[in-house]
Protein backbone atom coordinates (compact mmCIF):
# COMPACT_ATOMS: atom_id res chain seq x y z
CA UNK A 1 0.00 0.00 0.00
CA UNK A 2 1.27 3.39 -1.08
CA UNK A 3 1.81 5.85 1.94
CA UNK A 4 0.36 8.56 0.46
CA UNK A 5 -3.28 6.62 0.56
CA UNK A 6 -3.19 7.49 4.44
CA UNK A 7 -5.27 10.59 3.99
CA UNK A 8 -3.72 11.82 7.60
CA UNK A 9 -0.48 11.39 6.03
CA UNK A 10 -1.27 13.08 3.16
CA UNK A 11 -2.10 15.94 4.75
CA UNK A 12 0.63 15.70 6.81
CA UNK A 13 3.17 15.79 4.47
CA UNK A 14 1.23 18.23 2.18
CA UNK A 15 1.81 20.34 5.93
CA UNK A 16 5.58 19.40 5.89
CA UNK A 17 6.06 19.48 2.64
CA UNK A 18 4.77 23.98 2.31
CA UNK A 19 6.22 24.96 5.45
CA UNK A 20 9.35 23.61 4.15
CA UNK A 21 8.94 25.96 1.12
CA UNK A 22 8.30 28.75 2.81
CA UNK A 23 11.13 28.83 5.85
CA UNK A 24 13.51 29.40 3.29
CA UNK A 25 16.21 28.11 5.32
CA UNK A 26 18.94 29.35 3.57
CA UNK A 27 19.93 30.72 0.02
CA UNK A 28 22.15 28.48 -1.78
CA UNK A 29 25.26 30.38 -3.57
CA UNK A 30 25.26 28.58 -6.16
CA UNK A 31 22.20 28.97 -6.79
CA UNK A 32 22.17 32.74 -6.90
CA UNK A 33 25.33 32.41 -8.81
CA UNK A 34 24.26 30.02 -11.93
CA UNK A 35 20.54 32.31 -11.50
CA UNK A 36 22.75 35.67 -12.29
CA UNK A 37 24.71 34.06 -15.24
CA UNK A 38 21.21 32.66 -16.60
CA UNK A 39 19.47 35.66 -16.12
CA UNK A 40 21.78 37.89 -18.47
CA UNK A 41 22.54 35.38 -21.01
CA UNK A 42 18.74 35.46 -21.18
CA UNK A 43 18.59 39.36 -21.63
CA UNK A 44 16.87 39.65 -18.14
CA UNK A 45 18.82 42.38 -16.92
CA UNK A 46 16.34 43.48 -13.58
CA UNK A 47 16.07 40.28 -12.53
CA UNK A 48 19.80 39.18 -12.52
CA UNK A 49 20.75 43.02 -10.71
CA UNK A 50 18.20 41.90 -8.12
CA UNK A 51 19.83 37.97 -7.73
CA UNK A 52 23.86 39.48 -8.22
CA UNK A 53 22.56 41.59 -4.85
CA UNK A 54 21.84 39.03 -2.89
CA UNK A 55 25.01 37.91 -3.48
CA UNK A 56 26.37 41.11 -3.23
CA UNK A 57 24.76 41.92 0.38
CA UNK A 58 24.72 38.08 1.69
CA UNK A 59 28.40 37.71 1.48
CA UNK A 60 30.35 40.89 1.28
CA UNK A 61 33.70 38.88 1.81
CA UNK A 62 33.05 35.48 -0.56
CA UNK A 63 35.57 35.75 -3.82
CA UNK A 64 32.83 34.10 -6.30
CA UNK A 65 29.70 36.30 -5.04
CA UNK A 66 32.37 39.71 -5.64
CA UNK A 67 33.05 38.68 -9.09
CA UNK A 68 29.48 37.75 -10.18
CA UNK A 69 28.27 40.42 -8.82
CA UNK A 70 30.96 42.31 -10.69
CA UNK A 71 29.98 40.85 -13.98
CA UNK A 72 26.37 41.84 -13.56
CA UNK A 73 27.23 45.30 -12.67
CA UNK A 74 29.71 45.68 -15.51
CA UNK A 75 27.18 43.65 -17.76
CA UNK A 76 24.77 46.26 -17.55
CA UNK A 77 26.89 49.48 -17.31
CA UNK A 78 27.02 50.26 -13.66
CA UNK A 79 31.25 50.56 -13.73
CA UNK A 80 31.27 52.04 -10.47
CA UNK A 81 29.79 48.92 -8.92
CA UNK A 82 31.67 46.69 -10.78
CA UNK A 83 34.72 48.53 -9.88
CA UNK A 84 34.53 48.17 -6.15
CA UNK A 85 33.34 44.13 -6.76
CA UNK A 86 36.22 43.61 -8.72
CA UNK A 87 38.47 45.70 -6.30
CA UNK A 88 37.12 43.85 -3.39
CA UNK A 89 37.69 40.38 -5.26
CA UNK A 90 41.45 41.25 -5.77
CA UNK A 91 41.60 42.20 -1.91
CA UNK A 92 40.54 38.73 -1.00
CA UNK A 93 42.03 36.77 -3.56
CA UNK A 94 45.30 39.15 -5.63
CA UNK A 95 45.51 38.15 -9.22
CA UNK A 96 42.32 36.74 -9.74
CA UNK A 97 42.27 36.49 -13.35
CA UNK A 98 38.41 37.89 -14.17
CA UNK A 99 39.09 40.12 -11.67
CA UNK A 100 41.73 41.03 -13.43
CA UNK A 101 40.02 40.90 -16.77
CA UNK A 102 36.69 43.11 -15.36
CA UNK A 103 39.04 45.36 -14.00
CA UNK A 104 40.91 46.01 -17.64
CA UNK A 105 37.70 46.74 -19.05
CA UNK A 106 36.30 49.14 -16.56
CA UNK A 107 40.17 50.86 -16.99
CA UNK A 108 39.88 50.93 -20.89
CA UNK A 109 36.12 52.55 -20.68
CA UNK A 110 37.45 55.20 -18.42
CA UNK A 111 40.14 55.85 -21.05
CA UNK A 112 43.16 54.24 -19.14
CA UNK A 113 44.18 51.80 -22.07
CA UNK A 114 47.36 51.88 -20.38
CA UNK A 115 46.56 50.69 -16.82
CA UNK A 116 43.96 47.84 -18.44
CA UNK A 117 47.18 46.49 -20.62
CA UNK A 118 48.98 46.14 -17.69
CA UNK A 119 46.40 44.65 -15.77
CA UNK A 120 45.67 42.22 -18.78
CA UNK A 121 49.93 41.20 -18.71
CA UNK A 122 49.24 40.25 -15.34
CA UNK A 123 46.83 37.52 -15.87
CA UNK A 124 48.56 34.08 -15.67
CA UNK A 125 47.83 32.05 -19.02
CA UNK A 126 47.66 28.88 -17.32
CA UNK A 127 45.09 29.73 -14.49
CA UNK A 128 42.36 30.61 -16.86
CA UNK A 129 39.91 27.96 -19.45
CA UNK A 130 41.08 27.81 -23.22
CA UNK A 131 38.33 30.05 -24.51
CA UNK A 132 39.65 33.06 -22.53
CA UNK A 133 42.54 33.48 -24.30
CA UNK A 134 40.68 34.76 -27.26
CA UNK A 135 38.84 37.12 -24.89
CA UNK A 136 42.64 38.65 -23.73
CA UNK A 137 43.84 38.69 -26.92
CA UNK A 138 41.23 41.13 -27.99
CA UNK A 139 40.89 43.22 -25.12
CA UNK A 140 45.02 43.42 -25.27
CA UNK A 141 44.43 44.51 -29.10
CA UNK A 142 42.13 46.91 -28.25
CA UNK A 143 44.74 49.00 -25.90
CA UNK A 144 47.52 48.89 -27.88
CA UNK A 145 45.29 50.58 -30.60
CA UNK A 146 44.26 52.79 -28.12
CA UNK A 147 47.63 53.77 -27.11
CA UNK A 148 48.52 54.23 -30.87
CA UNK A 149 50.54 50.77 -31.53
CA UNK A 150 47.97 50.06 -34.41
CA UNK A 151 50.42 47.28 -35.69
CA UNK A 152 51.03 46.06 -32.67
CA UNK A 153 46.89 44.64 -32.20
CA UNK A 154 46.97 44.42 -35.35
CA UNK A 155 49.83 41.71 -35.05
CA UNK A 156 48.38 39.45 -32.47
CA UNK A 157 44.76 39.75 -34.06
CA UNK A 158 46.16 38.40 -37.32
CA UNK A 159 46.75 34.98 -35.66
CA UNK A 160 42.76 34.60 -34.46
CA UNK A 161 40.01 33.27 -36.94
CA UNK A 162 37.49 34.65 -34.17
CA UNK A 163 34.41 37.37 -35.40
CA UNK A 164 35.20 39.68 -32.98
CA UNK A 165 39.11 39.30 -33.32
CA UNK A 166 37.81 40.22 -37.44
CA UNK A 167 35.90 42.98 -36.64
CA UNK A 168 38.57 44.49 -34.74
CA UNK A 169 41.04 44.08 -37.30
CA UNK A 170 38.57 45.93 -39.93
CA UNK A 171 37.76 48.57 -37.63
CA UNK A 172 41.84 49.21 -37.26
CA UNK A 173 42.51 48.67 -40.69
CA UNK A 174 39.95 51.59 -41.27
CA UNK A 175 41.51 54.19 -39.40
CA UNK A 176 44.72 53.82 -40.90
CA UNK A 177 45.39 56.23 -43.42
CA UNK A 178 45.57 55.44 -47.33
CA UNK A 179 44.14 51.63 -46.25
CA UNK A 180 43.12 49.56 -48.80
CA UNK A 181 39.29 48.70 -48.84
CA UNK A 182 40.29 45.11 -50.20
CA UNK A 183 41.42 43.38 -46.94
CA UNK A 184 37.72 44.76 -45.26
CA UNK A 185 36.08 42.79 -47.68
CA UNK A 186 37.99 39.79 -46.93
CA UNK A 187 37.77 40.74 -43.25
CA UNK A 188 34.03 41.08 -43.38
CA UNK A 189 33.43 37.95 -44.77
CA UNK A 190 35.34 36.29 -42.07
CA UNK A 191 33.19 38.41 -39.19
CA UNK A 192 30.27 36.04 -40.45
CA UNK A 193 29.82 33.01 -38.66
CA UNK A 194 28.70 30.38 -40.99
CA UNK A 195 27.81 33.13 -43.25
CA UNK A 196 25.60 35.19 -40.91
CA UNK A 197 25.83 38.15 -39.84
CA UNK A 198 25.55 38.06 -36.23
CA UNK A 199 22.31 40.22 -35.52
CA UNK A 200 21.41 39.93 -32.07
CA UNK A 201 23.35 42.78 -30.39
CA UNK A 202 22.51 42.76 -26.68
CA UNK A 203 22.60 45.73 -24.43
CA UNK A 204 25.91 45.31 -22.34
CA UNK A 205 29.52 45.44 -22.47
CA UNK A 206 29.61 45.49 -26.46
CA UNK A 207 28.95 49.51 -26.39
CA UNK A 208 33.14 49.28 -24.24
CA UNK A 209 34.09 48.27 -27.66
CA UNK A 210 33.40 51.76 -29.56
CA UNK A 211 33.98 53.66 -26.44
CA UNK A 212 37.96 52.50 -26.56
CA UNK A 213 37.73 54.42 -29.39
CA UNK A 214 38.38 52.30 -32.01
CA UNK A 215 35.50 53.03 -33.69
CA UNK A 216 33.57 55.84 -34.48
CA UNK A 217 32.09 56.90 -31.15
CA UNK A 218 29.15 54.92 -30.57
CA UNK A 219 26.47 56.73 -28.12
CA UNK A 220 23.68 53.60 -26.90
CA UNK A 221 20.68 54.63 -28.10
CA UNK A 222 18.06 57.19 -26.03
CA UNK A 223 16.00 53.56 -24.90
CA UNK A 224 19.32 51.37 -24.13
CA UNK A 225 21.17 54.56 -22.07
CA UNK A 226 17.42 54.16 -19.82
CA UNK A 227 17.25 50.78 -18.89
CA UNK A 228 20.88 50.64 -18.05
CA UNK A 229 20.69 53.97 -15.82
CA UNK A 230 17.80 52.48 -14.45
CA UNK A 231 19.40 48.96 -13.19
CA UNK A 232 22.58 50.72 -12.15
CA UNK A 233 20.02 52.80 -9.93
CA UNK A 234 18.65 49.51 -8.74
CA UNK A 235 22.59 48.49 -6.94
CA UNK A 236 21.91 51.21 -5.07
CA UNK A 237 21.48 49.64 -1.84
CA UNK A 238 18.36 51.80 -0.35
CA UNK A 239 16.61 50.65 -3.08
CA UNK A 240 17.42 46.95 -2.35
CA UNK A 241 17.38 47.39 1.37
CA UNK A 242 13.46 47.98 0.52
CA UNK A 243 12.71 45.28 -1.94
CA UNK A 244 14.93 42.61 -0.32
CA UNK A 245 13.33 42.47 3.57
CA UNK A 246 14.11 38.72 4.04
CA UNK A 247 17.30 38.66 2.07
CA UNK A 248 18.43 35.19 3.62
CA UNK A 249 22.26 34.39 4.57
CA UNK A 250 24.41 32.21 1.97
CA UNK A 251 24.92 29.27 3.98
CA UNK A 252 26.32 26.25 1.57
CA UNK A 253 29.85 27.06 -0.07
CA UNK A 254 32.39 30.23 -0.45
CA UNK A 255 35.58 30.59 -2.07
CA UNK A 256 36.45 30.81 -5.72
CA UNK A 257 33.93 30.11 -8.65
CA UNK A 258 34.10 26.33 -9.47
CA UNK A 259 35.70 26.04 -13.39
CA UNK A 260 31.71 25.83 -14.82
CA UNK A 261 30.83 29.31 -13.26
CA UNK A 262 34.31 30.35 -14.32
CA UNK A 263 33.53 29.71 -18.11
CA UNK A 264 30.07 31.19 -18.12
CA UNK A 265 31.43 34.79 -16.24
CA UNK A 266 34.42 34.70 -18.84
CA UNK A 267 31.34 34.22 -21.88
CA UNK A 268 29.54 36.68 -20.08
CA UNK A 269 32.53 39.50 -20.14
CA UNK A 270 33.19 39.00 -23.61
CA UNK A 271 33.90 41.85 -26.02
CA UNK A 272 31.43 41.01 -28.32
CA UNK A 273 31.83 41.86 -32.27
CA UNK A 274 29.75 44.99 -33.01
CA UNK A 275 28.92 44.17 -37.11
CA UNK A 276 26.94 47.47 -37.64
CA UNK A 277 30.38 49.31 -37.68
CA UNK A 278 32.11 47.26 -40.24
CA UNK A 279 29.35 47.20 -42.27
CA UNK A 280 28.81 50.92 -42.04
CA UNK A 281 32.91 51.41 -42.87
CA UNK A 282 32.31 49.21 -45.49
CA UNK A 283 29.91 50.83 -47.15
CA UNK A 284 31.30 54.30 -47.27
CA UNK A 285 34.36 52.63 -48.50
CA UNK A 286 32.89 51.08 -51.57
CA UNK A 287 30.89 54.55 -51.67
CA UNK A 288 34.57 56.40 -52.17
CA UNK A 289 34.95 53.60 -55.19
CA UNK A 290 31.82 54.18 -56.62
CA UNK A 291 30.62 51.16 -56.26
CA UNK A 292 26.77 52.35 -55.49
CA UNK A 293 25.27 49.00 -55.69
CA UNK A 294 27.84 47.40 -52.87
CA UNK A 295 27.13 50.85 -50.98
CA UNK A 296 23.70 50.11 -50.56
CA UNK A 297 23.43 46.89 -49.62
CA UNK A 298 25.66 46.89 -46.71
CA UNK A 299 24.29 50.50 -45.78
CA UNK A 300 20.63 48.25 -45.96
CA UNK A 301 22.38 46.02 -43.94
CA UNK A 302 24.11 48.20 -41.25
CA UNK A 303 20.78 49.53 -41.10
CA UNK A 304 19.25 46.20 -40.54
CA UNK A 305 21.83 46.13 -37.08
CA UNK A 306 20.96 48.95 -35.96
CA UNK A 307 18.75 52.36 -37.63
CA UNK A 308 19.99 54.34 -35.08
CA UNK A 309 23.87 54.24 -35.67
CA UNK A 310 25.34 57.33 -36.92
CA UNK A 311 23.52 59.07 -39.62
CA UNK A 312 22.51 55.41 -41.50
CA UNK A 313 18.80 56.62 -40.87
CA UNK A 314 19.79 59.69 -42.86
CA UNK A 315 21.95 57.40 -45.48
CA UNK A 316 18.68 55.11 -46.21
CA UNK A 317 16.21 57.56 -46.75
CA UNK A 318 16.82 57.93 -50.18
CA UNK A 319 16.39 54.40 -50.83
CA UNK A 320 13.11 54.97 -48.51
CA UNK A 321 12.30 57.21 -52.07
CA UNK A 322 11.87 54.88 -55.00
CA UNK A 323 15.08 55.65 -56.13
CA UNK A 324 15.76 52.15 -55.95
CA UNK A 325 13.88 50.32 -58.31
CA UNK A 326 11.43 47.56 -56.73
CA UNK A 327 13.13 44.45 -57.10
CA UNK A 328 10.00 42.88 -57.87
CA UNK A 329 6.36 44.46 -59.13
CA UNK A 330 3.70 42.92 -57.49
CA UNK A 331 0.28 43.34 -57.93
CA UNK A 332 -0.25 45.66 -54.41
CA UNK A 333 -3.99 45.91 -53.75
CA UNK A 334 -4.99 43.71 -55.19
CA UNK A 335 -9.01 43.62 -55.81
CA UNK A 336 -10.85 40.40 -55.35
CA UNK A 337 -13.59 38.74 -56.45
CA UNK A 338 -15.90 38.22 -53.29
CA UNK A 339 -15.59 34.43 -54.13
CA UNK A 340 -12.59 34.65 -52.10
CA UNK A 341 -13.90 34.93 -48.97
CA UNK A 342 -12.53 38.04 -47.96
CA UNK A 343 -13.88 40.74 -45.86
CA UNK A 344 -14.07 44.20 -48.15
CA UNK A 345 -12.02 46.26 -45.54
CA UNK A 346 -8.87 43.78 -45.67
CA UNK A 347 -9.00 43.48 -49.46
CA UNK A 348 -9.06 47.08 -50.17
CA UNK A 349 -5.21 47.35 -47.60
CA UNK A 350 -2.26 47.43 -50.04
CA UNK A 351 -0.30 44.36 -50.44
CA UNK A 352 -0.94 41.12 -51.89
CA UNK A 353 -3.95 39.29 -51.49
CA UNK A 354 -4.42 36.58 -54.06
CA UNK A 355 -3.52 35.29 -57.68
CA UNK A 356 -5.04 35.51 -60.85
CA UNK A 357 -8.50 33.96 -60.56
CA UNK A 358 -8.18 32.99 -64.05
CA UNK A 359 -5.62 30.18 -63.51
CA UNK A 360 -5.71 27.06 -61.32
CA UNK A 361 -2.71 27.81 -59.43
CA UNK A 362 -2.71 27.72 -55.42
CA UNK A 363 0.00 29.22 -52.97
CA UNK A 364 0.09 27.13 -49.93
CA UNK A 365 2.46 29.41 -46.89
CA UNK A 366 3.82 28.17 -43.88
CA UNK A 367 4.10 30.74 -40.58
CA UNK A 368 6.56 31.00 -37.47
CA UNK A 369 8.95 28.66 -38.49
CA UNK A 370 11.65 27.47 -38.55
CA UNK A 371 11.51 25.01 -36.01
CA UNK A 372 14.32 22.46 -36.54
CA UNK A 373 12.04 19.28 -36.35
CA UNK A 374 9.04 20.23 -37.15
CA UNK A 375 10.21 22.35 -40.24
CA UNK A 376 12.62 19.26 -41.17
CA UNK A 377 9.35 17.37 -41.27
CA UNK A 378 7.53 19.57 -43.27
CA UNK A 379 10.56 19.72 -45.62
CA UNK A 380 10.25 16.05 -45.74
CA UNK A 381 6.59 15.67 -46.50
CA UNK A 382 6.64 18.69 -49.10
CA UNK A 383 9.84 16.71 -50.89
CA UNK A 384 8.02 13.51 -51.09
CA UNK A 385 4.64 15.03 -52.67
CA UNK A 386 7.08 17.30 -55.01
CA UNK A 387 5.26 20.21 -53.87
CA UNK A 388 6.09 23.64 -53.23
CA UNK A 389 5.18 26.33 -51.05
CA UNK A 390 6.41 29.49 -49.05
CA UNK A 391 7.75 30.12 -45.78
CA UNK A 392 7.68 32.89 -44.16
CA UNK A 393 9.81 32.71 -41.54
CA UNK A 394 10.46 34.11 -38.23
CA UNK A 395 14.12 36.35 -38.10
CA UNK A 396 14.99 35.16 -34.65
CA UNK A 397 13.96 31.62 -35.63
CA UNK A 398 16.06 31.64 -38.38
CA UNK A 399 19.62 32.83 -36.90
CA UNK A 400 19.20 29.99 -34.76
CA UNK A 401 18.28 27.66 -37.26
CA UNK A 402 19.96 28.67 -40.08
CA UNK A 403 20.55 24.97 -41.97
CA UNK A 404 16.52 24.80 -42.26
CA UNK A 405 16.54 28.03 -44.13
CA UNK A 406 19.44 26.61 -46.46
CA UNK A 407 17.51 23.40 -46.88
CA UNK A 408 14.10 25.47 -47.62
CA UNK A 409 15.51 27.08 -50.75
CA UNK A 410 17.86 23.84 -51.46
CA UNK A 411 14.21 22.06 -52.02
CA UNK A 412 12.98 25.02 -53.89
CA UNK A 413 10.62 26.32 -51.37
CA UNK A 414 10.38 30.24 -51.09
CA UNK A 415 11.27 32.18 -47.85
CA UNK A 416 9.82 34.71 -46.88
CA UNK A 417 9.82 37.58 -44.13
CA UNK A 418 7.95 37.24 -41.29
CA UNK A 419 9.13 39.95 -38.87
CA UNK A 420 12.21 39.82 -36.45
CA UNK A 421 10.39 38.94 -33.27
CA UNK A 422 6.52 38.52 -34.46
CA UNK A 423 5.13 41.17 -32.88
CA UNK A 424 2.18 43.22 -33.98
CA UNK A 425 3.86 45.67 -36.17
CA UNK A 426 0.91 47.91 -36.21
CA UNK A 427 1.10 48.65 -32.64
CA UNK A 428 5.24 48.71 -31.63
CA UNK A 429 7.01 51.70 -31.81
CA UNK A 430 7.29 53.21 -34.82
CA UNK A 431 10.96 53.14 -34.90
CA UNK A 432 11.03 49.26 -34.61
CA UNK A 433 9.46 48.64 -37.48
CA UNK A 434 12.29 49.07 -39.95
CA UNK A 435 14.74 45.88 -38.08
CA UNK A 436 11.72 44.00 -37.49
CA UNK A 437 11.34 43.87 -41.24
CA UNK A 438 14.96 44.31 -42.50
CA UNK A 439 16.74 42.66 -39.94
CA UNK A 440 14.93 39.40 -41.52
CA UNK A 441 15.27 39.85 -44.62
CA UNK A 442 19.30 40.11 -44.11
CA UNK A 443 18.83 36.72 -42.72
CA UNK A 444 17.14 35.65 -45.21
CA UNK A 445 19.76 37.11 -47.91
CA UNK A 446 22.99 35.62 -45.64
CA UNK A 447 21.55 32.28 -45.46
CA UNK A 448 19.68 31.37 -48.92
CA UNK A 449 21.57 34.44 -51.26
CA UNK A 450 17.82 35.35 -52.15
CA UNK A 451 16.41 39.02 -50.77
CA UNK A 452 13.02 38.57 -49.74
CA UNK A 453 9.95 39.72 -51.85
CA UNK A 454 6.81 39.47 -49.16
CA UNK A 455 6.46 40.47 -45.75
CA UNK A 456 3.78 38.53 -43.96
CA UNK A 457 2.96 40.81 -41.37
CA UNK A 458 2.11 38.55 -37.52
CA UNK A 459 -1.45 38.31 -37.64
CA UNK A 460 -1.84 39.80 -40.58
CA UNK A 461 -1.85 43.90 -38.48
CA UNK A 462 -0.46 45.89 -40.38
CA UNK A 463 -0.71 49.98 -41.63
CA UNK A 464 0.81 52.11 -44.26
CA UNK A 465 3.75 52.86 -41.93
CA UNK A 466 4.60 49.22 -42.28
CA UNK A 467 3.32 48.85 -46.07
CA UNK A 468 5.91 51.79 -46.82
CA UNK A 469 8.89 50.38 -44.85
CA UNK A 470 8.42 46.50 -47.04
CA UNK A 471 7.80 48.68 -50.01
CA UNK A 472 11.16 50.46 -48.77
CA UNK A 473 13.10 47.64 -48.34
CA UNK A 474 12.18 45.99 -51.53
CA UNK A 475 9.36 43.29 -50.43
CA UNK A 476 5.35 43.82 -50.44
CA UNK A 477 2.78 42.73 -47.94
CA UNK A 478 1.57 39.45 -48.66
CA UNK A 479 -1.86 38.37 -47.05
CA UNK A 480 -3.64 35.62 -47.97
CA UNK A 481 -7.81 33.95 -48.90
CA UNK A 482 -8.13 30.91 -46.71
CA UNK A 483 -7.15 30.66 -42.79
CA UNK A 484 -6.41 27.25 -41.93
CA UNK A 485 -5.52 27.72 -38.40
CA UNK A 486 -9.02 26.84 -37.03
CA UNK A 487 -8.31 22.99 -38.61
CA UNK A 488 -4.89 23.04 -37.99
CA UNK A 489 -6.28 23.52 -34.31
CA UNK A 490 -8.57 20.29 -33.85
CA UNK A 491 -4.41 18.20 -34.57
CA UNK A 492 -6.30 16.18 -37.25
CA UNK A 493 -4.67 15.61 -40.49
CA UNK A 494 -7.81 14.90 -42.18
CA UNK A 495 -9.67 18.27 -41.01
CA UNK A 496 -6.63 20.39 -42.62
CA UNK A 497 -6.72 18.73 -45.73
CA UNK A 498 -10.47 19.13 -46.13
CA UNK A 499 -10.64 22.75 -44.47
CA UNK A 500 -8.29 23.78 -47.41
CA UNK A 501 -9.44 21.17 -50.30
CA UNK A 502 -13.50 22.73 -50.00
CA UNK A 503 -12.21 26.71 -49.85
CA UNK A 504 -9.88 26.45 -52.60
CA UNK A 505 -10.39 28.39 -55.19
CA UNK A 506 -8.53 30.03 -58.72
CA UNK A 507 -5.53 32.25 -57.07
CA UNK A 508 -6.21 31.13 -53.43
CA UNK A 509 -3.27 31.39 -50.80
CA UNK A 510 -3.20 29.57 -47.74
CA UNK A 511 -2.19 30.15 -44.53
CA UNK A 512 -1.06 27.59 -42.69
CA UNK A 513 1.73 27.18 -39.44
CA UNK A 514 5.12 25.74 -39.61
CA UNK A 515 5.29 23.29 -36.42
CA UNK A 516 1.53 22.10 -36.47
CA UNK A 517 1.56 18.13 -36.53
CA UNK A 518 -1.63 18.24 -38.06
CA UNK A 519 -0.26 20.50 -41.03
CA UNK A 520 2.81 18.31 -41.66
CA UNK A 521 0.04 15.41 -41.60
CA UNK A 522 -2.11 16.74 -43.94
CA UNK A 523 0.19 17.39 -46.98
CA UNK A 524 0.23 14.25 -48.67
CA UNK A 525 -3.90 13.91 -48.98
CA UNK A 526 -3.51 18.11 -49.50
CA UNK A 527 -1.43 18.00 -52.35
CA UNK A 528 -3.16 15.34 -53.67
CA UNK A 529 -6.72 16.32 -53.27
CA UNK A 530 -6.00 20.07 -54.98
CA UNK A 531 -4.04 18.14 -57.49
CA UNK A 532 -7.37 15.78 -58.50
CA UNK A 533 -8.94 19.18 -58.96
CA UNK A 534 -6.91 20.52 -61.24
CA UNK A 535 -5.01 22.36 -59.23
CA UNK A 536 -1.39 23.47 -59.95
CA UNK A 537 0.77 24.26 -56.29
CA UNK A 538 3.42 27.41 -56.71
CA UNK A 539 5.17 29.40 -54.85
CA UNK A 540 3.77 33.29 -53.42
CA UNK A 541 6.08 34.69 -55.65
CA UNK A 542 4.98 32.40 -59.11
CA UNK A 543 1.42 33.03 -57.76
CA UNK A 544 1.94 37.39 -58.09
CA UNK A 545 4.11 36.64 -60.94
CA UNK A 546 1.12 34.91 -62.98
CA UNK A 547 -1.18 37.86 -61.43
CA UNK A 548 1.11 40.24 -63.11
CA UNK A 549 1.04 38.82 -66.57
CA UNK A 550 -2.66 37.51 -66.47
CA UNK A 551 -3.65 41.70 -65.67
CA UNK A 552 -1.03 42.77 -68.55
CA UNK A 553 -2.48 40.16 -70.94
CA UNK A 554 -5.94 42.40 -70.52
CA UNK A 555 -4.85 45.52 -70.97
ZN1 LIG B 1 2.90 34.22 -37.40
Amino acid sequence: MSLVKNPLLSILLLIAASSTAMAEPHFPRDYAISESCRLVEEQRYSDSVLMAERLRISESSDLGSQITAGAVALEIGATSVASAEFSSALRTKPLDPLALYGTALIELEKGQPRTALAMLISIDPTNIPPSADLDILVAKAICLAEIGDADGALGDLQATNDPAGAELIALINSRKTNSDTTPLTALLNEAMVNGIPQVIEPVGIRLLLPKAGIGPAVEPSITEREVSDDLANRFDSSYIASSLPDSAPITDSRGPLSPEQSDRIWKLLRIRPDYKVAEYELALALLAQRDRAGYETHILRAAALDPDYLDVRARIRPLFLGQVPDKFPVPDGTSLPSSLGLSAGRASAAGFWAGSPHSREIALTFDDGPIPIPTQQLLNALRQASAHGTFFVVGMRAVQSPDSLRQMAADGQAVEDHSYTHPNLAQILPQHVLPEILRTAVVIEATTGIWPHFIRPPGGNTNSLVLATAKACGMSGAFWTIDALPAEETGSPDAVAQWVIRRARPGAIVLMHNGMQATIGAIPKLVQGLRERGYKLVTITQLAADALADRHAKT
